[in-house]
């Protein structure tokens, strides 16, 4: 290791937390996330407790040379939350949360889950945008833009987040606002950790729940019937629906096509509004009922449990033209993997609504992102997986926009970062290049600094 023993103590003196190395008991453990496939080696992970303990590592890193990595939730598939050789920051243990019921806020650490999160706000009736499956880190996912069941009515995450404090590639602890270092500000919402470390979130909370959840599900054979009918019927709906439609395999092996909802406004009125998603084909299986905004978020957790390989690809379609929708279900009823979903979450609403050019994330549209959420067991079916993502990726190419959301890039897919950003990649660079002319932390879907000013 470069970093010698002496250094490597007085790191371990200054931090509340620990610092784990090759040998030490917890570093196998502290190292692994959430897709089995990453198998790298951080010569050091710092075990963070405080802003002061990040603050302590930027600085360590700075003086040894160190590329740097930020685990928070560790949920991201590319794996850019640890690397070989180099310092993981991280942030898992730093969970404190505190609501203030009266202005409707929180502030949240980095290492919540939206489990954690979601759990700490329904205390008080209240919650904001977060992602679809529980286990997900709110951090990652806040600051690559975050969209899930209330974003057609509350917007996206990075909608309703009101300030961080966030450690600077200088060492520094700022806070960002719209007020405080508003360009800063920009870059945190949806530029994915690219201009700085998050030690805390604000966001603007609401009332939320009981939602009407659930899902309707219908044969695999009516895919293409039913996928016609869901970009007809979800585009007009009210803002407070958001739908997700699923062609995967249930649990007793059956492939089916699938449509699940969160209704967060009066339940009677959702009632009649889903009506028509329950009627226009006979289901398999109907389970829409009033449900705690707890158990809605949780209700897809099953499909994604720890352990489990993944290669994933994702863009976004504005409408689902039959030709786009017959290379869906073809690739569908080809999947090499029974544990493989292809996805096409909504974007609709008030997360459509917001400027392009107001936040980093630029993606604001009504539409669909079509996810080929390819997962499997073992390693000797990494080439069929990965292979079979691809060629639905290939195949789907020309009825996309050329644009991705950025949490959904994986780690070989570098050439597409300029779609992460489309308009607002030159913005977010000249951004970078103020807070971190270095390009210190580029251990994410990174964001070139501009090279002129360097
Ligand atoms: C099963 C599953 C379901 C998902 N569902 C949704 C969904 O419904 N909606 C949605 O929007 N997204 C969804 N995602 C994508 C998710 O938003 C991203 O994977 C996100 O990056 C996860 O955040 P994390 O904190 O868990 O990840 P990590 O892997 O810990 O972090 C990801 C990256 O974010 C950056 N980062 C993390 N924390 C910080 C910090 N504190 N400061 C600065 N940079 C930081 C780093 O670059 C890091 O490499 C899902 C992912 C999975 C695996």
């Amino acid at each position: 290791m470069m970093v010698k023993e002496a250094a490597l103590a007085q790191l371990r003196t200054a931090l509340r937390g620990s610092v784990l190395t090759s040998g030490d008991v917890g570093y196998d453990a502290a190292r692994q996330i959430f897709n089995a496939m990453i198998d790298c080696r951080p010569a050091l992970v710092a075990r963070c407790a405080t802003a002061a303990d990040i603050r302590a590592c930027v600085g360590f890193a700075q003086a040894h040379g160190l590329v740097v990595s930020v685990r928070s939730g560790g949920h991201n598939v590319s794996g850019k939350a640890v690397v070989d050789g180099g310092l993981m920051i991280d942030l898992s243990l730093m969970k404190g949360c505190r609501i203030d019921p009266v202005h409707r806020t929180a502030r949240a650490e980095p290492g919540l889950t939206l489990a954690e999160f979601d759990h700490n706000c329904q205390v008080f009736g209240l919650a904001t945008t977060m992602g679809a499956v529980s286990p997900t880190g709110i951090a990652g996912l806040t600051l690559g833009g975050g969209f899930g069941w209330l974003c057609s009515k509350y917007g996206l995450t990075c909608d309703n987040l009101l300030s961080v404090d966030i450690v600077t590639a200088d060492g520094r602890l700022r806070t960002a606002s719209p007020l405080e270092h508003p360009d800063l500000f920009w870059a945190v919402c949806g530029g994915g950790g690219n201009v700085g470390i998050v030690t805390s979130f604000e966001y603007r909370l609401h009332e939320v729940g009981p939602v009407l959840g659930g899902s309707v599900v219908f044969p695999f054979a009516k895919a293409k019937d039913v996928l016609a009918f869901y970009d007809d019927f979800a585009p007009s709906c009210p803002d407070e629906l958001s739908v997700n439609a699923a062609l995967w395999t249930t649990a007793d092996g059956v492939p089916a096509v699938g449509i699940g909802v969160a209704w967060c406004g009066a339940l009677d009125l959702g009632e009649r509004v889903l009506r028509p998603l329950q009627t226009f084909e006979t289901p398999l299986a109907d389970t829409i009922a009033p449900m705690r905004y707890v158990d809605r978020q949780r209700a897809s957790d099953a499909f994604f449990p720890p352990g489990r390989r993944h290669y994933w690809k994702a863009g976004w379609q504005r409408r689902l033209a039959p030709a786009g929708i017959d290379v869906i279900v073809e690739f569908a009823a080809r999947r090499p993997s029974p544990y493989t979903r292809l996805s096409l979450q909504q974007m609709h609403g008030a997360a459509a609504r917001v400027p392009p050019s107001a936040t980093a994330f630029v993606h604001r549209h009504d539409q669909w992102e079509v996810q080929m959420l390819s997962q499997w067991l073992e390693p000797a079916d990494d080439e069929v997986n990965i292979g079979w993502a691809r060629e639905c990726y290939a195949a789907l190419e020309p009825h996309l926009e050329r644009a991705v959301y950025v949490n959904m890039l994986g780690g070989d897919e570098t050439s597409r970062i300029r779609e992460a950003y489309g308009a607002n990649y030159e913005r977010l660079a000249a951004i970078k290049t103020i807070y971190d002319p270095t390009n210190f932390f580029r251990s994410n879907q990174n964001v070139a600094t501009t090279p002129r000013l360097n």
